[in-house]
């Protein structure tokens, strides 16, 4: 049998189930799977984020329903809300206070680009201060954008150079 994007594959005539695949496939199946997020709700997007851990959305079915507060225990963090320049060197301290390999969602307008507050005191995008890998769009977006971010992200994981990545962080 082999899978639809085969990384994975199983040959039948051995003995035991053994599963043929690469150590890229395997560190990135772990890895999307298995994404703890650095919830970072800085607004009303904040709660669009807890409603995705409730029961209807249910963000526990991409593995992602471990929401640490301790950046050392996330690998995804989740920019929800507005980013004013009075919290961004705290959301750049927590990011860089992160272990790599780590990921960024930007959720919302606001997040994203400032959205409505073209304003002194708000960052016009959380990407002029971290790297950001998925943009989630809406004013606020739904929970249901924020699951599609993470399916987003996790077919990005899924095809990056993981073994490579370990000895460059
Ligand atoms: S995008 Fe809309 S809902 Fe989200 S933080 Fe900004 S104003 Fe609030």
């Amino acid at each position: 049998m082999v899978s639809a994007n085969n990384d994975f594959t199983y040959n039948s005539k051995i003995e035991g189930d053994v599963i043929v695949t690469k150590a890229d496939a395997v560190v990135n199946w772990i890895r999307s799977h298995s994404m703890w997020p650095m919830p970072m709700g800085l607004a009303c997007c904040a709660i669009e984020l807890m409603a995705s851990g409730a029961a209807r959305h249910d963000i526990s079915r991409f593995g992602a329903e471990v929401m640490r507060f301790s950046p050392r225990q996330s690998d995804v963090m989740i920019v929800s809300g507005t980013v004013t320049y009075k919290m961004a060197t705290a959301v750049r301290r927590i990011y860089d206070q992160m272990a790599a390999p780590k990921w960024v969602i930007a959720m919302g307008a606001c997040a994203s680009s400032g959205g409505m507050y073209r304003s002194y005191s708000v960052l016009q995008g959380v990407d002029r201060i971290v790297p950001v890998d998925v943009y989630v769009s809406g004013c606020p977006p739904r929970p249901e954008a924020l699951l599609d971010a993470i399916i987003k992200l996790q077919g990005k994981v899924a095809k990056e150079p993981a073994l490579g990545k370990l000895f460059k962080a």
